[in-house]
């Protein structure tokens, strides 16, 4: 191996014994240039090889493994294609296998009578006997143990699992002799974590379960500890009572509830006057808005808009998605209308003349001729937005932007008071160790005449009777959303889908195809000829996308499939059904998100989760949402059954947008026990030393974590 002039871990990948420009190449798309990056790939899953069952008590769904012995000399066929195939028996105290090969001549060789081997693969039964096709296999003998655990990665074109999985190994050889625990001898002793070189070997190739676990602990606690000293560094979120911020004092409240067409409920009141409150004062607001989806958020914002602008400011809303920020304006605009007050929209598809427009007139001097309040994208992030003068910043859907970027936000425009909202009722111990210092509004309670959106799970095998369903609820006159992760067939993984969590009990790495939104629609609607089925999703022009919205909107189209992109704040109240495709790809929030979608009208609403997964951990996931309706309950399983991560970096990666920060292990972690040792952990650390300076290690450490997009360890 080739490894000279450099330090072991920094060693580019491309050194690597058997790593090519091209498989370089290919490490570089998953974002692996160094040996210390390889060996943070972590498995996805891994192979429960050790977990030997009889033929007759095999998995049904998925592959297992087995020992067998050879009962015939293998038989090799040739077809006239050239094509060939190999077959033998082999037989364990529970019956007799048949096993083929395609194409393998060569493994003729390999198989004796009398021989024993582990096979790993599917088991089908046919007639009295069992079938597997191609399946692995290990010389077996009592005195040398096979591994139990294999680990599978995630791979790209051009790199196999097995090539991965032998650069992995010798990139550990490498990596591991001088590797220096990054985190403080101290902190590791006192949460009772193994080393990290322990950690780096078990995750790769546990010796068990158990060694297994103290490696996935370890490394979530890493992560979590990183991030929390990270967040802590660059100051986080702290807000500073010492700095100033316009004093916004005249509420305009009672105007704004005379033009609105319902009376505020007791909740929302009492949110709308603690941010008032706030803004009343001349230091930044910083509050965050909780509430289940449907709870009436927007209106909290709408009050605190109005305060801003009678007060003599402007206010920004910012929304994650495009879609999202029209509805918003849609909506909003007309009420702001009544008062006389201006509204813009400002998104990334605008033209660069109207972008340009927009922000000019933002920043205009005259009060007469600017906008009061403008809605808007990401877009609104970008270099050259000033207001004149600006009070307020709010953004919805909070969990979906990254923290950093609100601190952005926040110190962008001077000192505006800042309101965040998020749907996602993030869980109140995880609020803290992520909000600390921002202050929580929680909305808990639902506006009156509000139905329960009743909820099913099926398999395939429903599939007839969901299309009648479909055409019910057409007929009846409501209108159906069908959600699928994947836009295109092909597509094994686009970043708007959760990707599933891979947990102590969930060892088993298969998955049912994905249903992909294009090829679904059409199928569907051949299934539906009499019905008009549109598709939206992420990747269509924003003219197409906003288009196939507003046709469902207005009722042209009665059934939308669409990727996650809908997700957020989208509001037809129309809508009575939302199927969700292959939902055991989705966190249980999530779930809760799109189920939200409906309902939102006086008719009964159905939510119908669609997934072939039978395995217990993800039939129980899913059956939590159909019992329960509450968003915080869901948020809490979710939390204990899939740990933080998905809260810290959800769906579109919250965090992960803002930087590279990204969390590969802490949304694998089962309990919130971890977060908690490490956010503490954490706050000592720099209580007894805030620059680190005794710690280069850690500090070179999260510096790798963050990739150091915030600069904060300057
Ligand atoms: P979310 O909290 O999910 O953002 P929205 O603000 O979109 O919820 O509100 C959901 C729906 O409830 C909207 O159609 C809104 O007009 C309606 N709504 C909000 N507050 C009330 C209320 N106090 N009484 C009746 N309807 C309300
Ligand atoms: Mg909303």
């Amino acid at each position: 191996m080739d490894v000279k002039n450099q330090t072991g871990a920094q060693t580019p990948i491309a050194n690597l014994y058997g790593v090519g420009k091209v498989k370089a190449a290919a490490y570089q798309k998953m974002h692996i240039e160094t040996l210390a990056d390889l060996v943070r790939l972590y498995p996805r899953a891994y192979e429960d090889r050790g977990d030997i069952r009889l033929l007759s008590t095999a998995r049904e769904d998925g592959k297992s493994a087995v020992i067998l012995t050879v009962a015939t000399a293998p038989h090799l066929t040739r077809l006239r294609s050239h094509k060939t195939f190999l077959k033998f028996r082999a037989y364990d105290d529970s019956g007799t296998c048949e096993i083929t090969y395609f194409n393998q001549d060569y493994l003729r060789a390999s198989f004796f009578p009398g021989d024993t081997f582990r096979f790993w693969g599917k088991v089908e039964k046919s007639g009295n006997h069992y079938v597997m096709t191609s399946p692995l296999a290990e010389p077996w003998t009592e005195d040398i143990p096979l591994p139990s655990l294999v680990p599978v990665y995630r791979t790209t074109e051009g790199l196999s699992q097995k090539q991965i999985a032998l650069h992995v190994s010798a990139a550990l050889q490498v990596v591991l002799p001088d590797l220096e625990d990054v985190l403080p001898e101290s902190v590791r002793t006192e949460a009772g974590l193994c080393t990290l070189a322990y950690a780096l070997r078990q995750i790769h190739a546990p010796e068990s379960i158990d060694a297994l676990a103290r490696a996935k602990r370890r490394l979530t606690f890493d992560e979590l500890f990183c991030f929390a000293v990270g967040m802590g560094l660059s100051g986080g979120l702290k807000q500073n009572a010492a700095l100033s911020a316009p004093a916004c004092t005249v509420t305009g409240l009672d105007e704004l509830k005379a033009v609105l067409p319902f009376a505020l409920t007791r909740a929302q009141a009492r949110v709308v006057d603690e941010i008032l409150q706030d803004m009343s004062r001349p230091y930044p607001m910083s509050r965050m808005l909780v509430g289940d989806v449907g709870c009436g958020k927007t209106v909290c914002a709408a009050a605190a808009i109005v305060c801003a602008v009678r007060s003599g400011y402007q206010a920004a809303l910012m929304v994650p998605t495009e879609i999202l920020a029209r509805q918003h304006y849609a909506d909003l605009c007309p009420l702001f209308e009544k008062l006389g007050i201006r509204t813009a929209l400002l998104v990334g598809a605008d033209t660069p003349a109207r972008k340009k427009a927009v922000r000019e007139s933002l920043a205009d001097s005259d009060p007469a001729k600017r906008p009061d309040v403008v809605i808007g994208t990401q877009a609104l992030l970008s270099d050259g937005v000033t207001f004149a003068s600006p009070a307020l910043v709010i953004t919805d859907e909070q969990h979906r932007f990254g923290v950093h970027q609100r601190a952005v936000l926040s110190g962008k425009n001077g000192y505006a008071h800042l309101l965040a909202m998020s749907a996602t009722p993030i869980p109140r111990t995880l609020a803290l160790v992520l909000y600390g210092d921002l202050a929580i509004s929680r909305i808990d309670e639902m506006p009156p005449g509000r139905q329960r959106v009743n909820t099913y799970l099926v398999g395939e095998e429903y599939r007839d009777r969901l299309n009648a369903f479909i055409r019910k609820q057409v007929a009846l006159g409501g209108q159906v959303y069908i959600v699928c992760p994947a836009v295109e067939e092909s597509e094994e993984a686009p970043d708007e889908v959760e990707m599933d969590a891979i947990g102590f009990g969930d060892l088993h790495p298969e998955r049912a195809p994905l249903k992909a939104a294009v090829t679904y629609a059409a199928e569907l609607q051949a299934a539906l000829p009499d019905l008009h089925v549109a598709f939206v999703h992420g990747k269509m022009k924003t003219v197409e996308k906003e288009a196939a919205m507003n046709d469902f909107a207005a009722g042209k189209t009665q059934v939308l499939v669409s990727t996650t992109v809908i997700e957020v704040g989208v509001n037809v109240p129309n809508a009575t059904l939302m199927i969700v495709e292959n939902a055991e790809r989705f966190g249980l929030s999530q779930l809760h998100q799109l189920r939200g979608r409906v309902g939102r009208g006086s008719r009964q609403s159905y939510c119908v989760l669609v997934s072939d997964d039978h395995g217990k951990t993800a039939t129980e996931r899913l059956h939590t949402m159909t019992t329960t309706y509450d968003g915080y309950s869901i948020a809490e399983q979710d939390l204990a059954q899939r740990g933080p991560g998905d809260f810290l970096a959800p769906g579109n990666g919250a965090i992960r947008q803002s930087g590279k920060v990204e969390f590969k292990m802490a949304s694998l972690c089962r309990d919130s026990d971890v977060m908690t040792e490490a956010f503490t952990a954490a706050r000592l650390l720099l209580d007894a030393d805030n620059t680190l300076s005794s710690y280069p290690k850690l500090k070179e450490e999260i510096s790798y974590f963050f990739s150091d997009s915030m600069g904060m360890l300057n």
